[in-house]
């Protein structure tokens, strides 16, 4: 596919969190298509199937079908997933049925590895193809002896010929945007040559690149895509699922109408550079309609802007070669954009639909900045992930009036705007790990943490005074001194008598379960990466992932792989669902709390 639009002429829309609803005009067509009945006889004859399938069949339970159709050739990323949301959330919203459809029909880079992820990417953002008890999920290449016939017929009723044209004849006789094209030397071959040799083609008897088989539209269409597409070629390929059974393959743009037309598509939503085929969309479903081999209604194709986000690359080649180039450790590296990166990373399938919801369906390009896609998941996590306290830069707290074995419990609620999920106990002791950054000797005007002489509130515990610290030879904070008010414990009467700025989070040492943290950031330090001659690759963030030794509050350690919390003052982290072990889990940071990238650094 093209890339998006050269940043430079568009602007980086932005959209404030508390937009009005996006508009999706997809949805005012269905609305308008289903108050018209604009399907009325519609019928559907159990699968996907040539008119007499649907001929004498039961009016179709589902009000409208749409398709989501990957071609299984890589990893499903963040723009696919808002063609997931819309073909899917559509038939959902609207009693219908959504296929999903490998649009398999190319045999190179296509493989099992690709379909497998598929699935489970569709699967993850919660869509199910199962409909009015039906697996609708289908697979173009099962359509392939179908194709087949029909280009036959299309021959036989003059709608085709086979062209042996070199490639560099044909870019010559089709002409130009200004300037019409001209018929070939073959174009009118009787159709018994043509049958003969499209018949000899699928037996391999001619070589690749030896001879096409053409659509017979309009040479001199101001639609440079009627003047006679290509519809077959020959390729000498295996395919993942027909094997050697084939060495002709049909040309996407005569493949995905028939797909759309067997499996009783109402509307066919694709992105915006696919307008320009939509007139021999049309003209191929019509051409096989009145030749008695598709079934009315017909299909429909409506366009939609892709997906254009700043700060990633979507393309499925970039992100190949991100993986093969070893820029990454692999498709699901949480720093991909790629949907199982995104599992990986922490975000969540609400946060994409809230994503979907916000950014609409429209007809015009335009650019989302990556912050708007981040704010969808801290307001998702921030209602579902429960609180725990981590400290990352940790540097050891001494209270030196505390009893040196004594320990207790500090009561901490699970989520400040939901009581109903309960506290949990967080012990307290003499040694505690705090932030580095929650000390200074020398504090800067403002600063209200820890300094000698100064209090602060160690969270759901005891107000503090810092009497000091300890320093290695070489100068390093080694430890920070404190001494603690018996009578100020948090939740006990009087403890609000003590007043103070600061308020910092803090594990027992004794207790806390050390583990290593990921702290991830943009892949790409540019908003559009690769955009203009740049190379992407160049535009890779060194520090893009930062690993810590942290101290995490004891009850992280029976985190399950992919339970999400909020780290307290940190953001949002996941447990790794691939490298957690029972006991030992290992987290990511999903985002942090704030949108710290557009503050200059
Ligand atoms: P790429 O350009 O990354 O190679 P593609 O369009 O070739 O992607 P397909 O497997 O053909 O990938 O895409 C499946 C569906 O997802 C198509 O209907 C396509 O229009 C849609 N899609 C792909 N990229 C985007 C995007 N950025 N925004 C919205 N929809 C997209
Ligand atoms: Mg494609």
């Amino acid at each position: 596919m093209k890339p998006a639009t050269p940043p430079a002429a568009k602007g980086t829309r932005r959209t404030p969190a508390a937009a009005a609803p996006a508009t999706n005009f997809i949805r005012n067509i269905v609305e308008a298509d289903l108050a018209k009945d604009a399907d009325a006889g519609r019928t559907w004859g159990g699968r996907p199937g040539p008119a007499p399938v649907h001929a004498s069949a039961a009016p179709d339970p589902a009000r409208i079908r749409t398709r989501f159709p990957p071609e299984p050739n890589g990893y499903l990323h963040l723009g696919h997933a808002k063609s997931i949301c819309l073909n899917f959330g559509i038939a959902r919203a609207y009693e219908g049925a959504c296929h999903l459809r490998f649009d398999d029909t190319n045999p190179e880079k296509e493989e099992q590895e690709y379909v497998d992820s598929i699935v489970a990417a569709v699967q993850w953002l919660g869509f199910s193809w199962n409909a009015f008890g039906t697996e609708h999920r289908y697979y173009a290449s099962d359509y392939f002896d179908f194709m087949y016939e029909a280009a036959m017929h299309l021959i036989d009723a003059g709608h085709a010929y086979v062209d042996q044209q070199s490639a560099e004849q044909m870019r010559a006789t089709r002409g130009t945007l200004t300037e019409a094209g001209a018929a070939g030397p073959y174009r009118e071959r009787p159709a018994e040559e043509s049958r003969r040799l499209f018949d000899e083609m699928r037996r391999g008897m001619h070589a690749e690149g030896s001879m096409v088989l053409r659509a017979k539209v309009d040479m001199a269409s101001p639609n440079i895509n009627l003047r006679d597409p290509t519809i077959y070629r020959i390729r000498f390929a295996h395919h993942h699922r027909t094997g050697d059974k084939w060495c002709v393959y049909p040309m996407y743009t005569y493949a995905h109408p028939i797909e759309d037309a067997l499996e009783r598509i109402t509307h066919s939503l694709c992105t915006l550079e696919f307008e320009d085929q939509r007139p021999f969309y049309d003209w191929l479903l019509a051409r096989l309609a009145e030749g008695g081999l598709l079934a009315h209604p017909l299909p429909h194709q409506y366009e939609f802007a892709r997906l254009n986000l700043t700060h990633v690359v979507l393309s499925k080649r970039k992100l190949i070669e991100l993986v093969q180039e070893r820029h990454v450790s692999g498709w699901d590296d949480p720093r991909m954009p790629t949907l199982a990166g995104a599992r990986r990373r922490g975000y969540t399938p609400q946060g994409f639909l809230g994503f979907a919801e916000r950014i609409g369906v429209s007809k015009s390009d335009s650019w989302i900045d990556y912050t708007v896609f981040e704010d969808c998941m801290r307001e998702h996590l921030n209602e579902v992930a429960a609180r725990r306290i981590a400290v990352l830069d940790p540097v050891r707290l001494v209270i030196d009036n505390y009893p040196d074995t004594d320990d207790e419990t500090c009561d901490a609620p699970n989520h400040p705007q939901h009581p109903e999920l309960g506290k949990r106990a967080l012990p307290f002791s003499k040694e505690l790990w705090i932030e580095r950054e929650d000390f200074m000797e020398h504090p800067t005007p403002g600063y209200f943490r820890l300094y000698p002489g100064n209090k602060v509130r160690l969270r759901y515990g005891y107000v503090v005074e810092c009497t000091g610290c300890e320093r290695d030879s070489a100068g390093n904070l080694v430890s920070v001194h404190c001494n603690y008010f018996t009578d100020s414990r948090s939740g006990t009467p009087g403890a609000d008598t003590y007043k103070v700025k600061g308020n910092i989070h803090w594990v027992s040492a004794r207790h806390a379960y050390a583990c290593v943290v990921r702290l991830y950031d943009r892949l790409f330090t540019s908003v559009h990466p690769g955009a203009g001659d740049s190379d992407y690759r160049r535009e890779i963030n060194p520090d893009s992932v930062k690993l810590v030794t942290a101290q995490l509050e004891p009850s992280l350690k029976e985190a399950h792989p992919e339970e999400r919390f909020q780290f307290e003052r940190h953001g949002y982290f996941v447990a790794d669902r691939i490298d957690s072990a029972p006991g030992s889990p290992v987290f990511n940071r999903t985002v942090t709390l704030r949108d710290s990238w557009n503050k200059p650094h």
